[in-house]
C-alpha cells in the first residue's frame, strides 16, 4: 500500500463556485464504507466526468463509482478562466501542422458539442455563451504572435477576424488592446456550474463520491484508501491532473504550474456605462504569460495571470494576495474608471503542463488508467481524452483514439529540486517578455 502525500486544497476564495448561477440542491454523497465496482474513477474534473459519462453509456450496466477530494466545480476544473477553446490554442501541443490542428479543432468541437447537449439536457443556466474570444495585443512588438496565430488558422481554413483601434474599443469597452484576432467558435462558461450540471447529467449507474480523499492506494489489490474506508474496483482510471504522479500513473513527465485568478463583484449601473453596447466577451493574451480577461455574462471583470512553482501542489493565502496585487494592477490598467470596484473572489489553481505539451493518456499498470496534463486548455481536451480513454478501456477501435494515442507521448521532465528550478526561470523569463500583455 502506498502513502499519497500531497493533496487537492481549497486555494482561496473560489469565485466562480461562489457565484454559480445554478445554485446545488443535491446532496453530498462521502465514501463512509467500504464499496466495490466495475470502475472506479478518481478526480470529478472535466477529464473524470467525461470518462465516467461514456463508461456508464457504454456499459450501462456496470457499476461506475466517481471520486473527489473536493466538491464538484472546487477543483481546477472549477476554478480556470471558462474558454472552451475551440481551435489550437498556444497551449497545445508544439510542432503543428494542418493535419494535427484540424484534427485537434475537431476533437475540440465534439466536446464543446457533448458538453452543450449535457447542459441542455440539464436546462442548467451555465452562463454558456458561443460569443468567440480575442486573442490581444497591447504592444506593438507581440504583433508577431498574432500574425502566427493567423498562419495557423489560414492554414486550417478557420474563419477570423483582425480588430483593431477604435473598432476594437467599441467591442470590449477598455482601450488597452491595440490590435487583436478574433475567433467566433469559442464558448465561455462559468466553469463550475458547467462541471456541476454535467456531474447531474450523469447516467444513474455512476454513483459521485465528493469530500473523499483518497489517502492511499494499492495497485495490486487496485484498492483505493479513504483514511479507514475503501473502494474496490476492476479497473480503476486517474484523471487526477496534477496529482497523477502521487497515485504513479506517470513519474518525471508533469510540471505543474500555479495560476491565480480574481473577480470583481458584479458592475453597478453606472459603472456599466463604458460598456454601453457591448456583450460579454473574453481575451486571451498575445503573449501566454500574459493576462486572460472577461466581461461576464453577470457584469463582473475576471483577471487571470501570475505563476508560482509550489513542488506542495497547494497554494497559500499569502501568495493568492501577492497575485492580487498584480491582478489589480492588471485591472486598474485596462479599466482605470472602475478603481473603486474590488475584487469580491480571489483564487489559485493548477495549469498542469507537459515540456512538449503532450498529455498523459494510457494504462499505466494493468487495469489502472491515467489521463493527465491538459496543458491549460483542460475543458475541451479534458473532455474528448475523457471520452475516449472510455472507448479504448471498452476496446473500442478508432482514427480518433488512434489520433490521441499517436500524440500522447509527454517528454521527460528532471525529478525535483530540478523540475521546479528550471520551470521558475523558464516562468519568470516568459513573465518579463510578457510585459505590458500582463
Ligand atoms: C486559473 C486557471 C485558468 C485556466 N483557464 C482555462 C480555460 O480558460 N480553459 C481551459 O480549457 N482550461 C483552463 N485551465 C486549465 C483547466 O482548468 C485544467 O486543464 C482542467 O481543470 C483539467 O481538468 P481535469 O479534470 O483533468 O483535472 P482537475 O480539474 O484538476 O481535476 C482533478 C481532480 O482530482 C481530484 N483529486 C486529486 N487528488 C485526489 C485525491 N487524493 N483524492 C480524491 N480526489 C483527488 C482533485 O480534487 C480534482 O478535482 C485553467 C487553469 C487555471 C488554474
Amino acid at each position: 500500500m502506498k502513502q499519497i502525500k500531497r493533496f487537492p486544497a481549497v486555494d482561496g476564495s473560489l469565485g466562480w463556485y461562489e457565484s454559480m448561477p445554478n445554485q446545488r440542491t443535491h446532496p453530498i454523497i462521502k465514501v463512509t464504507e467500504n464499496g466495490s465496482f466495475d470502475y472506479v474513477v478518481v478526480g470529478a474534473g472535466f477529464t473524470g466526468l467525461s470518462v465516467a459519462g461514456r463508461l456508464a453509456e457504454l456499459e450501462p450496466q456496470s457499476s461506475i463509482a466517481l471520486v473527489d477530494a473536493l466538491l464538484v466545480g472546487q477543483g481546477t476544473s472549477g476554478r480556470n478562466a471558462g474558454f472552451i477553446i475551440d481551435i489550437p490554442h498556444n497551449l497545445d501541443a508544439t510542432d503543428a501542422d494542418r493535419f494535427t490542428d484540424s484534427y485537434i479543432r475537431s476533437l475540440n468541437g465534439f466536446a464543446i458539442s457533448r458538453l452543450d447537449n449535457i447542459r441542455k439536457s440539464q436546462g442548467d443556466d451555465v452562463y454558456w455563451r458561443q460569443i468567440g474570444k480575442y486573442l490581444a495585443a497591447h504592444e506593438e512588438k507581440h504583433f508577431k504572435n498574432l500574425e502566427g496565430f493567423a498562419a495557423t488558422l489560414d492554414n486550417i481554413d478557420e474563419p477570423y477576424s483582425v480588430v483593431e483601434g477604435s473598432e476594437l474599443k467599441e467591442k470590449l469597452g477598455t482601450g488597452y488592446y491595440k490590435k487583436a484576432i478574433f475567433t467566433p467558435g469559442n464558448v465561455l462558461v462559468n466553469p463550475a456550474a458547467l462541471a456541476l450540471s454535467v456531474s447531474k447529467g450523469l447516467p444513474e449507474n455512476v454513483t459521485v463520491f465528493e469530500s473523499s480523499k483518497i489517502t492511499a492506494f494499492d495497485w495490486e489489490s487496485k484498492k483505493l484508501f479513504f483514511g479507514s474506508q475503501t473502494l474496490e474496483a476492476d479497473k480503476i482510471i486517474l484523471a487526477t491532473n496534477s496529482f497523477t504522479e502521487e497515485f504513479r500513473g506517470c513519474t518525471n513527465k508533469l510540471a505543474p504550474i500555479f495560476t491565480y485568478a480574481s473577480l470583481t463583484r458584479p458592475l453597478t449601473a453606472a459603472e456599466l456605462a463604458q460598456f454601453e453596447g457591448v456583450g460579454s466577451w473574453g481575451v486571451t493574451a498575445a503573449h501566454p504569460a500574459g493576462s486572460t480577461v472577461r466581461f461576464t455574462p453577470d457584469n463582473r471583470i475576471l483577471i487571470r495571470n501570475s505563476f508560482d512553482v509550489l513542488p506542495g501542489l497547494s497554494s497559500n493565502q499569502k501568495l493568492i494576495e501577492k497575485a492580487k496585487v498584480q491582478h489589480r494592477k492588471s485591472f486598474l490598467k485596462r479599466f482605470p474608471e472602475l478603481n473603486t470596484v474590488p475584487f469580491e473572489h480571489s483564487w489559485g489553481g493548477m495549469l498542469c503542463m507537459t515540456m512538449n505539451h503532450e498529455p498523459v493518456f494510457s494504462e499505466c499498470r494493468p487495469g489502472v488508467f491515467a489521463i493527465a496534463a491538459m496543458n491549460g486548455v483542460g475543458i475541451a481536451k479534458g473532455t474528448y481524452l475523457g471520452y475516449y480513454m472510455a472507448e479504448m478501456i471498452v476496446g473500442n477501435k478508432s482514427d480518433s483514439l488512434d489520433f490521441i494515442l499517436n500524440s500522447s507521448n509527454p517528454s521527460w521532465v528532471p525529478p525535483d529540486p530540478l523540475r521546479s528550478l528550471g520551470a521558475k526561470m523558464r516562468l519568470s523569463l516568459e513573465q518579463r517578455l510578457a510585459k505590458g500583455e500582463k
